[in-house]
């Protein structure tokens, strides 16, 4: 029986492809940053299409929607999103989706207990520009979560087999290959990290606090809690000192955001320049994407820590 199932699969898998090439361009899966993506290929893999909807390079704070990724949320089979206090450009349309083509991993019951509060309060409130749309009482970069990312695996699972239910072997397959491969580099990045436990460093944006809480990491702020605004200058100040009490041994620029401000406010002192990726930009959809996306992360920690 299990041998037959086995030998019908690639029947079936090109069958499915074929009927896709017919069918109107519209991918079943819209994840609404790569991350997101990463992690609902990894289970989509070989069943459905995953496509990200915010290009290389947009940040996920501020984003316009275009008429076609309306259209392509209009379209999908299931949207992957954080939720509105991430995504706030995403609400208007995903307020008129049916339940089941909509999955806010910000409030399913499996991750609101992992959630944690954010720095943005006290951070922007010292600012004139505070006028600036206000993020709630968490922080909503779930996606560096390991923990959050299995359970959001977990979900979209579920998502896709109420979908597919004639695909349930393929999607069990791969959720229980995406949680152990996770399981796998999470041990390795713990390893690789251990040593750099302890540094002190800045980073861009709010964007690492869950992957730093999880891996043991001692940050000593960020320069700004939304990429697009410019931080404060008593924020600056307060780096500056600092950097110059050499209490810190990087600061991490982000591959869209290269501020002059980071090169000014490092001037004259010792510390090193890295930067962190927090979407993946460099990283393609695919079956082990988001542990890719993971360790170069870690690996991004690590380069700029250890030192020389
Ligand atoms: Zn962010």
């Amino acid at each position: 029986m299990l041998q037959n199932k086995k030998a019908l699969f690639p029947l079936l898998f090109s069958l499915g492809f074929a009927a896709s090439l017919s069918a109107p361009a519209s991918a079943a899966v819209v994840a609404s940053i790569k991350p997101l993506g990463f992690i609902a290929a990894a289970i989509a893999d070989g069943v459905t299409p995953v496509e990200v909807l915010l290009p290389d390079g947009a940040s996920e704070h501020d984003y316009a929607l275009r008429p076609s990724d309306v259209k392509r949320l209009q379209g999908a089979d299931l949207v992957v999103w954080v939720g509105p206090e991430m995504e706030a450009f995403i609400s208007k349309t995903a307020s008129a989706f049916p339940a089941q083509k909509n999955l806010e991993l910000a409030s399913l019951p499996a991750v609101k207990p992992l959630l944690i509060t954010g720095a943005e309060e006290e951070d922007e409130h010292h600012d004139e520009a505070h006028e600036h749309h206000h993020h709630g009482q968490y922080n909503m970069h779930l996606w560096m979560s390991p923990e959050i990312a299995r359970q959001s695996a977990v979900a979209i699972h579920q998502k896709l087999l109420e979908l597919m239910p004639q695909s349930k072997d393929k999607l069990d397959a791969n959720l229980e290959q995406f949680e152990s491969e996770l399981a796998t580099s999470d041990a390795q990045i713990a390893r690789q990290l251990a040593p750099v436990k302890g540094k002190g460093y800045f980073v861009f944006h709010d964007a690492y606090s869950y992957f730093e809480k999880h891996y043991g990491l001692t940050p000593l702020g960020h320069f700004t809690v939304n990429p697009e605004i410019q931080p404060g200058a008593q924020r600056l100040h307060q780096i500056r000192t600092q950097l110059v009490e050499q209490k810190a041994t990087c600061v991490f620029a982000e591959p869209q955001f290269r501020p002059a401000v980071i090169d000014a406010v490092a001037r004259g002192t010792q510390v090193r320049k890295g930067t962190l990726d927090p979407l993946g930009m460099g990283i393609s959809l695919g079956k082990d994407s988001y542990v890719k996306f993971l360790s170069q992360l870690s690996s991004q920690y690590e380069s700029c820590l250890k030192g020389a």
